[in-house]
């Protein structure tokens, strides 16, 4: 059984300001996700002398990427030849990502549907700017049953397109995450206990 030791943990930092941030560094956790371009370019200025691992992890729309894109290390969230073409046309070095897919099939959220994920990525085999991880997924909120399915479906198709890593688990749901095969978490409430239980030792 896979545990959080054999996964890449992303720190969402959006919950902490710098200062947290520095703390959480210090403590090993170099890998950071932002899910705002604003809140991403505060804090990417703010601890430059870090060498922070960034990842951007929500929903980037295509006007706001020239602002970010040569500064984060990986993306979680591409979900549209839109996007794919802004990168393609901006990024100055190949970025890697994980194509975010909407496996839970809701209508209000992100993500490539799952009936056009291979002819997306086989689309983006032609980006020489664009090195795809994986697959990123959100499980469902408050429904475990619907979260199961989603990395359920995720993980096989994965296997299917002989993609080496995913995005997938969040503080709630991580643990059922790791026996899908994830190999990246992202946890953001999670690092509140550690920072509080921490506090005065760092
Ligand atoms: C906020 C956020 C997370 C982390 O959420 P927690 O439940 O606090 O762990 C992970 N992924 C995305 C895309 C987020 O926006």
């Amino acid at each position: 059984m896979k545990t959080l030791s054999d996964v890449t943990i992303v720190c969402v930092s959006k919950y902490f300001d710098a200062e947290q941030m520095i703390r959480l560094f210090q403590m090993g956790y170099k890998d950071m996700g932002e899910n705002r371009v604003d809140v991403f370019l505060e804090k990417y200025h703010q601890l430059q002398q870090y060498k922070i691992k960034w990842h951007f992890i929500g929903h980037l729309q295509r006007n706001k990427a020239k602002h970010i894109i040569n500064k984060i290390d990986v993306l979680h969230s591409l979900d549209s030849l839109e996007l794919a073409k802004t990168i393609q046309a901006l990024r100055e070095k190949p970025l890697e990502v994980f194509i975010q897919l909407n496996a839970t099939e809701e209508t209000q959220k992100y993500g490539v549907d799952i009936k056009n994920l291979s002819s997306f990525y086989e689309e983006l085999k032609k980006y020489d700017k664009i090195k795809v991880l994986g697959l990123m997924t959100m499980g469902k909120i408050d429904d475990f049953e619907g979260t199961k399915k989603a990395f359920e479906i995720t993980c096989k198709l994965r296997k299917d397109m002989h993609l080496k890593f995913a995005s997938m688990g969040m503080s709630d749901d991580y643990a059922l995450a790791l026996t899908y095969d994830t190999t990246h978490v992202r946890l953001g409430r999670y690092f509140k206990s550690i920072l509080e239980e921490s506090h005065g030792t760092v």
